[in-house]
């Protein structure tokens, strides 16, 4: 009897789709196939087969079944799971998942052999490349240069058959972390925390730590004996590592790399797509036991996940906003439970659902209270900007330049912290007042000077920057308003001509390799004054960085949203400690108007537990996250009469449940992007409620017009 496939396809389809599986064709559950859909052929996996009923319809036959390993049950679970809770069609989470499937191998590589024959004539070169391909195998390129000969020296070798060029297929392997090698000796409290952690992965299962540390308490070395632990406990276990930046990646590779004498594969969006594919099928095969990586690791295809690592677990960075939506770090945990594998949470400043799950017993809470060592946490000041503002047009004020003197003077670096790409995020004409924006959006344009062109953060369209006004015509009239880190590092050249400036930011660092770069030469002591976006002010350790500045500490709160505080909290904890994080004390000092400000005032004093505890105070009032949850959902259409008629519907259309409250619909604060407006429902609910069965419900009920799109954010951090 014949079969029938279910197949998943990477589409926003509601469900896989039947297929008959051609006779002999023999496949299993996780499979990759090629599936026709209309006059397509799509790759797909099989996630369900079953014997056909006589009698049905005949079903479009699978196409073939692809040359490549198959996606782990775990893998095909977590992919389901992660649609149902963001209420999202299962190929969208497949399609993250598969990524890796479908980037081309690489090509086979021409390496050249020895074989024994004489050459006709001998010639010292001749020689010399016979000696150094003795016994190896190189590239002809690699072993001319190792000879030092010319490549027709070679080429003569293999056309006297002296040597073979031979095609060797890519190696499909990382090499296995030598075990047997020993971490730092830790301190006692590090040495007690890792054992709870190596407990715990000791147990097998699925359990959930935070580890919660001060900057700088070395966490990184206490979840790398974890690591150990897991990878010794079960010989062909994997371990995932995430990380919030890519910058980031490269310094904590850097430190697996001392710590198991490999290197981890690596997992993000700047890797070629020959090596995604290469890890794509490593970790679906077990040839590779260690991946560090963005949040998109969490879908590769493990075939025995052991344990994940979250590090820097607050960062926004986990969560995704556009395509599939998604926090990563929820669904880390969400993972780990559908493999029977350990969650390590890590941070210094703990996002409140973490903090909250640690207090009720839900997760384990390993605490580090110190810096490792002799380094003490930085000492905080505030700089009252009503007191002692900038002189005009400026954006440094005299004591944080005060400071700068003398950390220059000391031979030590500074860090100026400002959360702002470009120069200046708003342009207006001097004459007419008009403000520089986005075509069809609701956002300015941010000028950039390194490129002279006016940016769009939200769409990415530019411009070159014009010299007369659009508006009214005005010539040299336009105006750049406030300060990004492009002007200050402007500023910080300008006070002092003699030292060494860089820019970090995503414009001037874009890929991994400049990262590493950057990284290396702060770290090196051959930058004195790193300016510098979130991009920089985590994670890294620079020994003689000793002097944080933060240029704008209210910029944060601005937006007054949900997390405001907590955000603003966690960013400025982490850049300011960034400081003294080694044998130099460190001092950091936070530009504000708002000094009295509850975020302000807890930085300062360095008193997070009674910042946590009022901000939980204010939460669980409000019965929002984490005493509550909620979702955002975003109608988007280029018609704003049509929009306004849907979301009416949609209102009448929303469920009556106990325990949920519906908001809206209202505009959203961004209105229009890209000609299209948006309006935005907010849903909050109990905890007890399961959300995502109340908004699929929903969406059940309505069925939006072509042009309108509908957007369902559970969990939302944007509130845009
Ligand atoms: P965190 O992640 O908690 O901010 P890290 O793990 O990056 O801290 O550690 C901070 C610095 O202290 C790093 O340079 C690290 O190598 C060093 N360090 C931490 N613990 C130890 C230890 N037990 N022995 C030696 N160096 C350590």
């Amino acid at each position: 009897m014949s079969r029938i496939a279910s197949v998943l396809l990477p589409m926003p389809l509601p469900e896989a789709f039947d297929y008959a599986e051609p006779e002999g064709m023999e496949l299993a559950v996780g499979d990759q196939v090629a599936a026709p859909l209309g006059p397509r052929l799509l790759r797909g996996v099989v996630v369900a087969l079953r014997e056909a009923a006589g009698g049905n319809r005949p079903l479009k036959a699978i196409e073939s079944k692809l040359d490549s390993p198959p996606l782990p049950p775990g893998a095909i679970e977590f992919v389901q799971w992660a649609a149902r809770y963001s209420v999202d069609a299962p190929g969208q989470p497949l399609a993250i998942a598969i990524r890796g499937a479908r980037a081309p191998k690489a090509k086979p590589e021409k390496v050249i052999e020895v074989t024994g024959v004489q050459p006709g004539r001998s010639t010292p070169a001749r020689l010399k490349v016979l000696e150094a391909a003795a016994g190896q195998r190189l590239s002809p390129a690699d072993l001319a240069r190792a000879a030092g000969v010319s490549a027709g020296v070679i080429k003569g070798l293999v056309d006297e058959g002296a040597l073979a060029l031979t095609l060797i297929e890519a190696d499909t392997r990382f090499d296995a972390p030598d075990l047997a090698r020993k971490g730092h000796e830790l301190n006692p409290s590090q040495a007690a925390a890792a054992a709870a952690l190596v407990a715990m992965v000791g147990e097998g299962g699925f359990n959930v730590a935070l580890l919660d540390g001060v900057t700088g308490s070395g966490k990184t070395e206490v979840y790398l004996e974890a690591v150990a632990a897991a990878l010794a406990r079960d010989p062909v276990a994997q371990v995932l590592v995430m990380l919030p930046e890519i910058a980031l990646t490269q310094a904590v590779i850097a430190r697996f790399v001392e710590r198991f004498g490999v290197m981890p594969a690596e997992w993000h969006s700047d890797i070629a797509p020959p090596m995604r594919r290469k890890v794509w099928d490593a970790v679906a095969t077990g040839g590779c036991r260690i991946v560090i990586g963005a949040r998109s690791a969490l879908f590769l295809p493990f075939a025995k996940l052991g344990l994940i690592v979250v590090d820097e677990e607050h960062d926004g960075s986990y969560k995704q906003d556009e395509g599939f939506i998604y926090q990563a770090r929820d669904l880390s945990v969400a993972r780990g439970k559908i493999e029977g594998a350990g969650v390590i949470l890590a941070s210094a400043t703990p996002s409140l659902e973490s903090l909250r799950n640690a207090e009720i017993g839900r997760y384990r809470w390993l605490k580090l209270t110190s810096r490792h060592g002799v380094a003490r946490l930085p000492e905080i000041t505030l700089i009252d900007l009503k007191d002692t503002p900038p002189e005009t047009g400026r954006w440094l004020s005299p004591p944080l330049v005060k400071a700068m003197i003398e950390t220059l003077a000391a031979g030590e670096q500074t860090l100026l912290f400002l959360n702002r790409r470009g120069y200046a995020p708003l342009v207006l004409c001097k004459a007419c007042g008009e403000r520089m924006t986005s075509p069809d959006t609701d956002s300015w344009l941010v000028e950039h000077r390194y490129s002279n062109r006016l940016v769009c953060h939200l769409t990415g369209f530019s411009m070159p920057k014009p010299d007369k006004c659009p508006h009214c015509g005005a010539q040299d009239s336009l105006t750049s308003i406030g300060p990004g880190v492009e002007r200050v590092e402007e500023e910080a050249r300008m006070l002092f001509p003699q030292a060494r400036v860089a820019v970090f930011s995503s414009d001037t660092v874009w890929d991994a390799k400049e990262a590493r770069r950057l990284v290396d030469s702060m770290a090196e002591g051959e930058i004195d004054i790193l300016v510098a976006t979130q991009a920089a002010a985590k994670g890294h350790n620079f020994p003689k960085l000793t002097l944080v500045g933060v240029v704008d500490a209210d910029l944060g709160l601005r937006g007054g949203d949900l997390r405001a505080s907590e955000r603003t909290y966690q960013l400025l904890a982490q850049a300011t400690g960034r400081a003294g994080r080694r044998d130099r004390p460190g001092r950091a000092l936070l530009q504000t108007y708002a000094p009295e400000h509850a975020v302000m005032q807890a930085l300062k004093a360095q008193d997070r537990d009674a910042f946590v505890e009022a901000e939980m105070a204010e939460r669980e009032i409000m019965k929002l996250p984490p005493f509550g949850r909620l979702g955002a959902i975003v109608v988007s259409g280029p018609d704003a009469q049509a929009l306004e008629a849907f979301v009416r519907l949609m209102a009448e259309a929303a469920p009556n449940a106990d325990g949920v409250e519906v908001y809206g619909p209202a505009d959203a604060p961004l209105s229009l992007i890209r000609g299209r407006r948006r309006k935005r429902f907010l849903i909050r609910a109990d905890r007890t409620v399961d959300l995502s069965a109340y908004l699929a419900t929903w969406r059940a009920r309505i069925r939006p017009p072509g042009a309108i799109r509908v957007s369902i954010d559970v969990d939302p951090y944007s509130f845009l």
